[in-house]
C-alpha cells in the first residue's frame, strides 16, 4: 500500500519513504491511500491474542513495504515484557459498568506518547535503510510537553539517529521540564523555547520545509525527520490500542463483537483521536467519537460549527500537554472526509496560515456532527473531576483524563447516550503532581517537587512510578533556551554545521 500527501495526488511512496521523510515537501501530510479493513473473521482472531500480536497484524496492514520479521523485531523491541508496567502494555481500567478507561501511560515516560515513541525509532531506522539512506536521521521534535521526553527516551543512543527537542518555556509542568533537561543519552539535546506550542511546531515546520537547510544538510550525509504525530509513524502504533481495547472490551463482555462503543480522547493535535477514528475505518464499531479539551477550545468549535479560529486567546493550562491551538492532523481528518480532496484541503491551510482561520462549509460540518461531539472544560472543571473520581471512584487520574471524563459526563448527562465508552487515559497522575494534589486537597500542594509527591503518596495511597522519582536530584543537563528566530541556528550548532 502507497502512501500520498493530504495537498498533492500526485505524491505516491512506500511506508519506508514517508516515514523516514516525516512531512511531505508541499507541506501535507502523509496518508495511506487506502485504508485496510478487518473482516469479523479476524477481528475475532485478534481477541485471542496478546498486544504484541495484534500490533504485529495491525502494523503488517499498513507497513506493506516491511518483512514480517522486520514488523516482528520492532514490536517485541518496543513492547518488550517489563518495559511497561502493565503485562497488557496498554489494559483496561473499569471505572463503572459500560465505562473503561484505557491506560495509555504504563510506559517509561509516563505518557501515551510512550506507546508511539518505543516503537517509532525502531521502524525508523528499518525505513531508513529501506530507502537505501545511509544518512544520519535528526530527528527535530516540537513538544507541549510529553512528546519530548518520549522522543528523547526513545531515541536516546540509537545508532544514526540523533534528537533535538523544543518544548515552550513557561508551558510544561515541572516534572515534564526535569525529565527533559535530566535526559541521558549521548545524541540528544533539548531546548526551550520563548514561545508557546505552536510558536515550537510552527519553528520546526518551517527548518522542514526550508529547501536551502535541507541541502546544506543533504552535503553533509545528515537527514530530517520528524517524530511529532505529523508523522505518519507515530499513528500507526496508536491505532493499534484502539482496536485492542475494543478486542478487550468484547473479552471482558463490556460489548458483543460487533457491537458500538464511544470512544472519547483528551485531544491537543489532534493525533490520538485521529488514530481512533482510523481504527473505526478499520473496522471496529464506533458510535460517536468524543473530543475533548480544555479552555483551549479550538476544537470544540470546529468541530461543532465548522469554522477553525486560532484567533483568540491562548491559555495556559492544568493540562499543557492539550495547550495548542493549531492542531496539525486536522488536516488528515479533513483529507479523509473530503474524500482526498486536497485542492480544498490545501486552500484551508493556506487560509489558516495566512488568515489564522478557515470555514469548511455545511456538508463537510453535517459529516463531522455525524461522527464526532465536543466539549471542553476549564481548569476547575479538571480539578473539579479528579476530586470526584478519586472520592466515589477511588480512581487517581491526571488532569487531561480528567478532561475528557469532565467532557464525557457533561456529553452522556446531555446527549443521553449511554453507548459503552472507552476514554483514553494519557499520562500518570504524579507527571502533573501539583495540579492533581490541588485539585485533592489543596492545603499539601506546596514545597518541593518531590515533597509533592510524596504528599500525593501518603493521601492516595498510590505509588509514584520509580522514572519519575529517580530524577530526584539528578543532573540538568539541558538548561538552554531560545527564541523562535534563533531555532534554526540551534539546530544547526546542535548539527555541527556551524
Ligand atoms: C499529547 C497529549 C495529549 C494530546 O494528544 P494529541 O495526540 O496531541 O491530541 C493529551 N494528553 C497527554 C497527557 C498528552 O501527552
Amino acid at each position: 500500500m502507497n502512501y500520498t500527501s493530504t495537498r498533492n495526488p500526485k505524491v505516491s511512496l512506500s511506508s519506508a519513504q514517508a516515514i523516514a521523510k516525516g512531512i511531505s515537501p508541499d507541506g501535507g501530510l502523509f496518508v495511506p491511500q487506502s485504508v485496510p479493513v478487518f473482516g469479523e473473521g479476524e477481528l475475532r482472531e485478534l481477541i485471542g491474542l496478546g498486544y504484541r500480536d495484534r500490533a504485529k497484524r495491525i502494523l503488517a496492514k499498513y507497513l506493506t513495504d516491511f518483512t514480517g520479521e522486520e514488523i516482528g523485531l520492532c514490536v517485541e523491541g518496543a513492547y518488550a515484557p517489563g518495559k511497561f508496567s502493565s503485562p497488557e502494555v496498554a489494559g483496561l481500567h473499569t471505572l463503572e459498568p459500560g465505562v473503561e478507561i484505557l491506560e495509555l501511560w504504563r510506559g517509561p515516560t509516563c505518557a501515551f506518547k510512550d506507546m508511539a515513541l518505543q516503537l517509532l525509532p525502531r521502524v525508523m531506522t528499518v525505513a531508513a535503510a529501506k530507502t537505501g539512506s545511509t544518512d544520519k536521521i535528526a530527528i527535530l521534535v516540537a513538544t507541549s510537553g510529553d512528546t519530548g521526553k518520549a522522543a528523547l527516551e526513545g531515541f536516546r543512543d540509537v545508532p544514526g539517529t540523533c534528537i533535538l527537542v523544543f518544548y515552550p518555556v513557561d508551558g510544561v509542568s515541572a516534572m515534564q521540564k526535569l525529565q527533559m533537561t535530566t535526559q541521558e543519552g549521548s545524541n540528544v539535546s533539548a531546548c526551550a523555547i520563548q514561545g508557546n506550542f505552536d510558536d515550537a511546531q510552527n519553528g520546526v515546520k518551517a527548518i522542514f520545509t526550508d529547501k536551502a537547510f535541507e541541502a546544506r544538510l543533504a552535503g553533509r550525509g545528515i537527514s530530517l525527520s520528524s517524530a511529532n504525530s505529523i508523522n505518519w509513524g507515530r499513528l500507526v502504533p496508536q491505532i493499534v490500542y484502539y482496536v485492542s481495547a475494543y478486542c478487550d472490551m468484547v473479552a471482558k463482555g463490556t460489548v458483543a463483537l460487533g457491537d458500538s462503543i464511544n470512544i472519547v480522547v483528551p485531544t491537543g493535535n489532534f493525533g490520538n483521536i485521529l488514530a481512533a477514528y482510523y481504527a473505526g475505518l478499520m473496522g471496529i464499531p464506533v458510535h460517536r467519537f468524543v473530543c475533548a479539551s480544555n479552555s483551549n477550545n479550538v476544537l470544540t468549535e470546529f468541530l461543532q460549527t465548522g469554522r477553525y479560529n486560532r484567533n483568540r486567546a491562548f491559555y495556559t493550562t492544568s493540562s499543557p500537554s492539550m495547550d495548542i491551538l493549531i492542531s496539525s492532523n486536522l488536516e488528515r481528518l479533513l483529507y479523509l472526509l473530503g474524500e482526498g480532496d486536497t485542492l480544498r484541503v490545501s486552500q484551508w491551510m493556506a487560509e489558516l496560515a495566512a488568515t489564522g482561520g478557515y470555514d469548511v462549509g455545511r456538508e463537510m460540518t453535517r459529516k463531522i456532527s455525524e461522527l464526532f461531539s465536543a466539549g471542553f472544560c476549564d481548569d476547575k472543571g479538571t480539578a473539579q473531576t479528579i476530586r470526584e473520581t478519586f472520592e466515589t471512584r477511588g480512581y487517581l487520574c491526571d488532569t487531561h483524563t480528567a478532561v475528557a471524563l469532565n467532557v464525557y459526563m457533561n456529553y452522556r448527562k446531555e446527549s443521553g447516550d449511554v453507548t459503552p465508552a472507552l476514554v483514553a487515559s494519557t499520562a500518570n497522575p504524579f507527571k502533573f503532581c501539583e495540579s492533581v494534589l490541588s485539585a485533592l486537597r489543596p492545603e499539601l500542594a506546596a514545597g518541593s517537587e518531590f515533597e509533592m509527591i510524596e504528599a500525593l503518596e501518603s493521601f492516595s495511597g498510590i505509588d509514584c512510578p520509580p522514572q519519575l522519582l529517580n530524577l530526584r536530584g539528578k543532573t540538568e543537563r539541558f538548561t538552554g533556551s531560545c527564541s523562535v528566530a534563533e531555532m534554526p541556528g540551534v539546530v544547526g550548532q546542535f548539527l555541527q554545521i556551524g
